[in-house]
């Protein structure tokens, strides 16, 4: 049974990552869902952003997140309006849920019992003057507003000023809250602290340093990643019994599975026998941060490495890195950018004429496409048998390249051209020397292995980060910032894999390394045509006229044959589409009908067009983009990056770790 997949929104890079980690272990702890991480910070303002990339991705059975009230504020009108089930384990703000027609379902109680709470605990301590605080955000000033509001506004309790108080409340964010209790202490302040739960974190105890002592802090009942776990616990519970489960039967299914009731407005039905607030001492730990119990340390705040491009270059770098161990972000697919991978052909095959690309075209097929390639993998692959036809010229090349595909496994040979003609009847090849066969060679889809191979970085922890990427920065020491659409975020290092996208990205050097010959793009156009049924046929590439096609097994072109040809059409901007004008399929017929007579009167359907960077010697810039940068390149493929991507990544990937090194 297929698993369902499930979107989980929250900070898992920036200074409130330390929250990410509670949503991190959830995701790790529950088996039978895909959990995909996406990052939104916990800034509000990116919020919406990121609740746009889930929907417009349509694989997402729920949401859990976003963490943060005001982001859950900003989000949850478009998760509504596209039918999404949503669970707040952790966003506590008051009449959240209002206007959600109960789409989503609420964990925890809400602030105003909060407060309510540790105004209580304060008072019963003896702190009968109360002063408040806040951290200058815009949550910490909601709270404080609220609880001054809870007071009364009596200058005894609700007092902004604390000289006389002896007792403060600071509501706020974790990290903020600190700087404003560090500071009221080093100012003489003395009295007990009391915090709000956004600090009910390990991490605000170090934060907080010397001003630790005789602070309290509140926080949900039992702690917070006991409402994350049961979260967690009920989204897999109800998609793994019914993965296609959707909509408004899932949310019915999440109430009856929940270890707790909820309103018809989706919010948590108090427990009259229990508070769902607590306020503790510091001292105690409040949340076991997943990394520290492991005994590991790490800095949840910034990527070790963010992978630009959502092609199927940067999915394979994903893949392999997080499957190394690292702390991956991945940008999201960018419609303003399309792929040329969308629009790929994607014919496979290990023999290239250019021995550096011949060697990452035998390394991939082996890798993806099985030594003897017929399995039909998640990639889409068929196996049709692949001839490249070569001219005097591509001879000797092909013979050593024969030789090298044979010592490593994969079954290669050279047909000449008596041979050529009796077995390939339908192919003209009168000037045709001699042709690289390699039965196990074909076709693969290049959106679903890019897919699958981001599916398998989401699997290792590799995050989503959704937004264009502007600009990179990078300083001679410390993490690059990322310049995104909404805010940013930092890595220690980037690997570049946007395709022709790259040179609209501020802060990269691709020219400076090619100052000779800069790459440049170049559209790519091909077309279906009919045939009665092209499924014999095999994949070619001919290095005598520069045309190429393959035949096609599924889909509307089900039986058709699809042919390109190469054009001069350079310098134009990154994109594609899926129609070709009769003129431009006439073009390609024109020549492609010299190699296959039978197109000359063939019907044509219909046909796609992408753009590729091409270098000045067609190899990709696979490195450092100049001497010591932590920016590692992975772009300029000229045509041929979909064939070569799976040897591409390990070679990027042992790049990264040599930077990070
Ligand atoms: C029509 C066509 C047919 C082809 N046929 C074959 C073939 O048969 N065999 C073969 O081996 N190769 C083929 N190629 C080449 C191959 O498809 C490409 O080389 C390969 O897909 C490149 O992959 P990529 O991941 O590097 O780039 P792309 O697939 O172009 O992906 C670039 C990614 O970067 C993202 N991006 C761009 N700018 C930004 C930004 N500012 N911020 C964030 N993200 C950004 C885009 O959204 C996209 O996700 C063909 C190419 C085309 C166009």
């Amino acid at each position: 049974v297929a698993e369902s997949r499930a979107a989980v929104v929250g900070p898992f890079s920036g200074p409130r990552a330390a929250w990410g980690e509670l949503l991190e272990r959830g995701a790790a702890a529950h088996r039978g869902v895909h959990w995909d991480l996406h990052d939104d910070q916990g800034v509000a303002a990116i919020a919406r952003y990121v609740a746009e990339a889930v929907v417009a991705e349509s694989r997402y059975a729920l949401v859990i997140g976003h963490f943060n009230s005001a982001g859950a504020r900003a989000a949850l009108p478009v998760y509504k309006a596209a039918g999404l089930p949503v669970l707040l384990p952790l966003a506590t703000a008051p009449r959240l849920l209002t206007d959600l027609s109960g789409t989503a379902l609420r964990w925890c109680p809400d602030d105003l019992a909060q407060l309510v709470e540790l105004r209580a605990a304060a008072l019963e301590a003896g702190h009968t003057r109360l002063a408040i605080t806040d951290d200058g955000s815009t949550y910490g000033g909601m709270l404080a507003q609220l609880l001054q509001s809870l007071s009364g506004g009596t200058t005894s309790e609700a007092a902004t000023r604390d000289d006389e108080a002896t007792a403060l409340v600071v509501c706020g964010t974790h990290a903020g809250a600190a700087q404003v209790a560090r500071d009221r202490r080093a100012a003489g302040f003395d009295g007990a602290l009391y915090f709000t739960d956004d600090c009910a974190v390990d991490e605000f105890a170090d934060l907080l340093g010397d001003a630790s002592a005789n602070a309290w802090v509140a926080r949900l009942r039992g702690g917070a990643s006991a409402h994350v776990d049961s979260a967690f616990r009920t989204a897999a519970a109800a998609l793994t019994a019914e993965p296609c489960r959707r909509g408004p039967a899932l949310l019915t299914a999440l109430r009856v599975v929940a270890d707790r009731t909820f309103t018809p407005e989706g919010e948590p039905v108090p427990d009259p026998s229990a508070p769902g607030w607590e306020v503790v001492p510091l001292e105690a730990p409040t949340v076991a941060s997943p990394t520290r119990a492991a005994g590991r340390s790490r800095n949840g705040k910034v990527y070790d490495v963010l992978v630009v491009g959502a092609g199927v270059v940067g999915a394979a770098c994903a893949d392999v890195l997080a499957q190394q161990g690292l702390r991956v972000g991945m940008t999201a697919p960018s419609v303003a950018d399309p792929a040329a991978t969308r629009y790929s052909g994607g014919l496979v095959r290990a023999y290239d004429p250019d021995p550096f690309l011949r060697e990452l075209a035998l390394r991939s097929y082996r890798l993806a496409w099985g030594a003897d390639g017929g399995d039909v993998s998640p990639t889409g692959f068929r196996q049709t048998g692949s001839l490249v036809l070569l001219g005097e010229d591509n001879l000797a090349e092909a013979e050593k390249g024969v030789a090298e595909l044979t010592a490593a496994g994969v079954r290669a040979s050279l047909l000449y051209s008596g041979d050529l003609r009796s077995r390939f009847p339908g192919l003209a090849t009168q000037d045709v020397v001699a042709a690289v066969w390699e039965p196990g060679g074909g076709y693969a889809d290049p959106p679903v292995a890019a897919r699958g191979r981001r599916d398998r970085a989401c699997a290792h922890g590799a995050v989503v980060v959704s937004g264009r990427v502007r600009r990179i920065e990078e300083q001679d020491t410390g993490p690059l910032r990322i310049e995104l659409e909404q805010d940013g975020v930092w890595a220690s290092a980037v690997v570049m894999a946007a395709g022709s996208g790259v040179s609209r990205i501020a802060g990269h050097q691709l020219s400076a390394l090619a100052v000779d010959a800069a790459p440049r793009t170049k559209r790519i156009r091909y077309a279906f045509f009919q045939h009665a049924d092209s499924r014999g046929m095999p994949t070619i590439a001919d290095l005598v006229t520069g045309v190429w096609g393959r035949p096609h097994h599924s889909g509307a072109a089900a039986g058709a044959y699809l042919t390109g040809r190469p054009s001069d059409e350079w310098d134009v901007p990154p994109g594609g589409g899926d129609t070709v004008t009769t003129a431009q399929a006439e073009f390609i017929r024109e020549l492609a009908a010299t190699r296959w007579p039978w197109l000359a009167q063939a019907q044509f359907l219909h046909g796609r067009h992408g753009v590729d960077l091409f270098t000045d010697d067609g190899r990709p810039f696979l490195g450092p983009q100049v001497p010591g940068s932590r920016v590692v390149l992975a772009a300029g493929w000229s045509g041929s990056g979909f064939k070569t991507a799976p040897a591409a990544a390990e070679l990027v990937a042992a790049r990264v770790r040599e930077v990070l090194e």
